[in-house]
């Protein structure tokens, strides 16, 4: 593995560090009050290409590789994360399966709008009877002349308030107990198209996520992405790019809360002496910054793996986005304890971050179904020489 950074990367790196330094941090308290992001932040960010790094330049993103677009978001992660739940549908769900399933025309029709954030996108997979158990969705398109004909109800989906693109899954059909699934893309303002209730979440002031209803809503043919019945497979492959933006997430928001705790057990004192001369706060920040560097490296090694080898891209994918949900987890609790109640008050973002970081546990597949698809991967052969039917190790893959 070679994680040799260019020169290109470096300046990009840096640009984006003064851009969420000078442009983006400066509005974290006011989108937490407000629960607005200012249109010139998101305009300093379109016109950075950050909506579109890891689309190929073809189709006017950056281009980056996985570990480009990794190193960005984990500049990017150290501001409020409502602005990485803005434009990175872009980058990678919403715009993935376009990119991976799509005909030429279809990314020549969608995919500029999207990596330049003229138009923003959402991914829409959950339903109430289908969370970590994708597969089992209800909403059904029905094919009618040249057209699909889409019914069911989306929760939980990022952005779909303000999304022009909502790339969408649905069962065509049953073939026994295996549920045909395709992928399909509903422009804003399709007929039947809908924005239902948008939910109060712990964090993320500032991003919406809502849920997505389709009344009889008529989708071209040509609006399908792939084959009919492939959908679930372009889901997935949506996500193994989405897991390993969530590691990379982690990794740079645990980067920043680190550091303000290391800043913090230096400058205050306690007993006389700062707090970082205990050895308990020093062992507590050793073992912080150990497992940051473990996860660090665990999300790059994915992200090279993600370009090289389209087969390990699920296993690594997951492991990457298990290991480093949970150390920010981790992370913050601790940055909060070295803060004391310090660390506990709405003004100082220590908090904020602790309530934001917890939902990557969950979405876009929980810890336990990373664990899950670890282990079918893990015990695939051995099964299979066991038992030739498939095992039950399915779920939000
Ligand atoms: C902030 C946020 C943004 C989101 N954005 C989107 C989006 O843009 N698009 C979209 O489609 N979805 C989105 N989601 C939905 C997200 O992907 C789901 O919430 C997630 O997959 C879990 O599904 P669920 O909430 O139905 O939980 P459930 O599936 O009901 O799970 C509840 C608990 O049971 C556990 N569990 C379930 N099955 C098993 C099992 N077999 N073994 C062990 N444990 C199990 C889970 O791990 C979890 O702990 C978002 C969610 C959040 C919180």
């Amino acid at each position: 593995m070679d994680f040799t950074i260019s020169d290109d990367l470096i300046e990009l790196k840096g640009a984006v560090r003064r851009l969420v330094a000078e442009t983006l941090q400066p509005h974290d308290a006011s989108i937490e009050e407000t629960g607005h992001i200012p249109e010139p932040a998101l305009r300093a960010i379109r016109e950075m290409g950050l909506f579109g790094t890891h689309t190929p330049k073809a189709y006017g993103g950056l281009g980056l590789d996985m570990l480009g677009n990794c190193l960005v978001i984990q500049e990017m992660a150290k501001a409020h994360i409502a602005y990485f739940y803005t434009y990175s549908m872009n980058v990678h769900i919403a715009s993935k399966g376009i990119e991976l399933a799509g005909t030429a025309a279809q990314r020549d029709r969608w995919l500029p709008d999207l990596a330049s954030g003229r138009v923003i996108g959402c991914y829409a997979l959950t339903e109430e009877a289908a969370g970590s158990d994708a597969a089992a969705l209800q909403t059904t398109a029905v094919r009618d002349g040249d057209h699909y004909v889409l019914n069911g109800c989306k929760r939980y989906i990022t952005n779909a308030p303000i999304a022009g693109l909502f790339t969408v899954f649905a069962a065509t059909g049953s073939h026994g107990d295996r549920k045909p699934i395709s992928a399909f893309v509903v422009e804003q303002g399709t007929s039947g198209l809908r924005i239902g209730e948008v939910f109060r979440m712990a964090g993320g002031q500032g991003s919406l996520h809502a849920e997505v209803v389709f009344d009889d809503c008529r989708v071209p043919v040509g609006h399908r992405l792939g084959e009919e019945g492939e959908g679930f497979e372009i889901a997935m492959r949506c996500l193994d790019a989405g897991r390993i933006n969530w590691a990379a997430y982690s990794v740079g928001a645990a980067e920043r809360l680190v550091d303000m705790a290391t800043e913090h057990a230096v400058a205050r004192h306690q007993f006389g002496r700062p707090l970082a001369d205990n050895q308990g706060l020093q062992w507590m920040l050793a073992d912080m910054a150990a497992d940051l560097h473990a996860a660090r490296l665990v999300c790059h090694e994915a992200a090279w793996r993600y370009d090289r080898e389209p087969d390990s891209r699920p296993r690594v994918a997951a492991m990457a986005k298990l290991i480093a949900s949970e150390m920010v987890s981790r992370v913050a609790d601790r940055t909060m304890q070295v803060f004391g109640g310090a660390g506990y008050r709405k003004d100082v973002p220590v908090e904020r971050i602790w309530r934001e970081v917890r939902a990557i546990r969950i979405l876009e597949g929980t810890s336990e179904i990373m664990r899950h698809i670890v282990a079918r991967d893990l015990l695939r052969e051995a099964r299979r020489a066991n038992d030739p039917k498939p095992g039950i190790l399915g779920g939000n893959r």
